[in-house]
């Protein structure tokens, strides 16, 4: 019971102080649409036109924040002068000029061009800095050009490059294993940036979703099919971002 009179009482003090506030939101109202003032925020009314307000702390601060002409009493300073007269304001209520402008823009959109594309049927440009899907290169003639330097692994900030090395007869070294687990690989690009032969790089395919978590866990086999099969596009892209490596 005491709970529902509180609720009632409440009630009836929001809409008394609905009919106080209503005259004087009215007139704020009228004096910002009236106002030759340049500026669209809201501005502090004068003080006869609303009452004096100046013991609310509201007010106190919208006054601190606007500049007045009693800030510089030794200019002759007119705020109103740059904005637009309360004529032009009134006539463009009168006419709903901003409803037939935002119409306009409606109207314009409707005869140009769509911006969106009908992936994956039409596919929009892409750098080539792109960093899409990884790749371990060979040279011309075949042989892997991995040296098993170990620096990509040691740069990858995501720990998703695993490497295992022997040396050939040759007396060169060679990776016996090179993994990445595609799933902890943020694409940042550190791998290729460190390696010193352009080995592993990273490619424009950017399709590439599995359905197992499994496929995402990439062997060197893997990795040298990737490069093996887009290595006219790495050549490509390496050679057209080469003036500023
Ligand atoms: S792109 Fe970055 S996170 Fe991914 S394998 Fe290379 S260095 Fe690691
Ligand atoms: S891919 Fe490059 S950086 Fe990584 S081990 Fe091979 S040569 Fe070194």
């Amino acid at each position: 019971m005491s709970f529902l009179c509180a609720l009632v009482s409440a009630g009836s003090s929001a809409r008394v102080a609905t009919r106080i506030a209503a005259p004087r939101a009215s007139a704020m109202l009228t004096y910002r649409l009236l106002s030759t003032t340049p500026r669209l925020s809201a501005q502090e009314a004068p003080k006869d036109y609303l009452g004096d307000s100046s013991s609310s702390p509201r007010s106190l601060g919208t006054r601190a924040a606007t500049f007045t002409a009693a800030d510089e009493p030794g200019k002759n300073y007119d705020p109103y002068k740059d904005g637009p007269s309360a004529i032009d304001k009134a006539v463009h209520l009168f006419f709903l000029t901003e409803i037939l402008r935002g119409m306009w823009l409606v109207l314009e959109q409707v005869f140009r061009p769509p911006y969106t594309i009908m992936y994956p049927f039409e596919k929009g440009p892409l750098s080539p800095r792109f960093r899409g899907e990884h790749a371990l290169r060979r040279y011309p003639s075949g042989e892997e050009r991995c040296i098993a330097c170990k620096l990509c692994e040691a740069i990858c900030p995501a720990q998703a490059i695993t490497i295992e090395s022997e040396a050939r007869l040759d007396g060169s070294r060679r990776t016996t294993r090179y993994d990445i687990d595609m799933t902890k690989c943020i694409y940042c690009g550190f791998c290729q940036e460190a390696c010193p032969v352009d080995a592993i790089v990273e490619t424009q395919n950017q399709e590439f979703s599995t359905e197992t978590r499994e496929e995402l866990l990439y062997n060197k086999e893997k990795l040298l099919a990737n490069g093996d099969r887009a290595e006219a596009e790495i050549a490509a892209n390496l050679h057209a971002d080469h003036v500023y490596r």
